[in-house]
């Protein structure tokens, strides 16, 4: 027993080792995927209920001529926790600015981390990246969870608050799985929330999942929000969150994210029927 509890300390402490020098060898490889062209943005289309398109998600995608196509959930953590996520964050904001001018006329849904959020000079810094390319703050939507905000409640609000007045549009990331949920979108100026697609997943089987996404919808409405069910993958799904009233949807079954030349292509037809 005893050798087998001094084994299972060595491969654990073995794959320490090899987790440090996996994020270490993700970092190195990331600093210059910037530079070496390696980064891009895919979107996912947002439909209302009649399936027109009223915007998109960015969501970022690393092709690691080293390690493949890595996923942003196992590198924006990494990121995170360096500088790295401002240069990377920028280079997002960048993208998505471009790509949305030839648009006709939805908005593009960026991702904020935490760390971003937190930055001095947060509201500043945004403003003049988006005005500098000439485009309405409407456009933009700036996605953020309610881990960004939970920390620092009055500095939060106070940037959302701004941020809203300007014109941006804010939505509430992954809703339902954070902390003090309604208290937070009755102290913050929020255009949308998102209902995380674990309970949209859940609709079907469980009667807890099913009652969440309905409160949510209602809530959302009641308040004058947009509500995105996020996650929708079957037709069922679809019809259900229809049938519950819910303003809008996103989802494989709608539209896997896609690249920016078939973004267009979506955007100038308007429609996902
Ligand atoms: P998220 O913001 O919750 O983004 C939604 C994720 O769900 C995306 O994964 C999307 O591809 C995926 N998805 C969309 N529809 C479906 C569906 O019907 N079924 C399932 N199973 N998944 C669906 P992705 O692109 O891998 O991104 C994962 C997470 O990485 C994002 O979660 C977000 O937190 C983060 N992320 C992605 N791009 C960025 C970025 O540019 N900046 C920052 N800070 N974070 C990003
Ligand atoms: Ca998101
Ligand atoms: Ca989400
Ligand atoms: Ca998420």
């Amino acid at each position: 027993a005893k050798r087998q509890g001094r084994g299972c300390v060595r491969v654990f402490d073995e794959s320490m080792d090899e987790s440090i020098r996996f994020r270490r060898q993700i970092e190195g490889g990331l600093s210059e995927a910037i530079a070496k062209n390696e980064l891009k943005l895919v979107f996912q289309p947002i439909v209302g209920r009649d399936l027109d398109i009223t915007g998109f998600e960015a969501l970022i995608r690393w092709c690691s001529p080293e390690y493949g196509m890595v996923p942003p959930a196992m590198f924006i953590p990494i990121a995170e926790e360096s500088n790295l996520i401002h240069e990377l964050g920028d280079w997002v904001i960048d993208e998505a600015i471009d790509v949305l001018k030839s648009w006709p006329g939805q908005y593009v849904s960026v991702n904020f981390s935490p760390r971003q959020f937190r930055r001095h000079n947060f509201v500043a810094h945004v403003v003049e990246r988006v005005a500098s390319a000439g485009v309405e703050p409407g456009r933009f939507q700036i996605e953020i969870t309610e881990t960004a905000i939970f920390d620092n409640v009055e500095r939060a609000a106070e940037i959302l608050f701004k941020l809203r007045q300007m014109g941006f549009r804010i939505a509430l990331d992954d809703f339902g799985t954070g902390y003090s949920s309604l208290y937070n979108i009755r102290r913050f100026a929020l255009d949308c929330l998102k209902i995380d697609r674990s309970f949209v997943d859940g609709m079907g089987r469980e009667r807890e999942s099913a009652a969440i996404v309905h409160s949510v919808i209602h809530l959302g409405r009641a308040l004058g929000m947009e509500v995105v069910a996020e996650g929708v993958e079957t037709a069922a799904q679809l019809e259900a969150l229809r049938i519950a009233g819910c303003s809008h949807m996103q989802g494989y079954h709608l539209s896997r994210p896609v690249d920016a030349e078939d973004a267009l292509v979506l955007a100038e037809k308007g429609s996902l029927a």
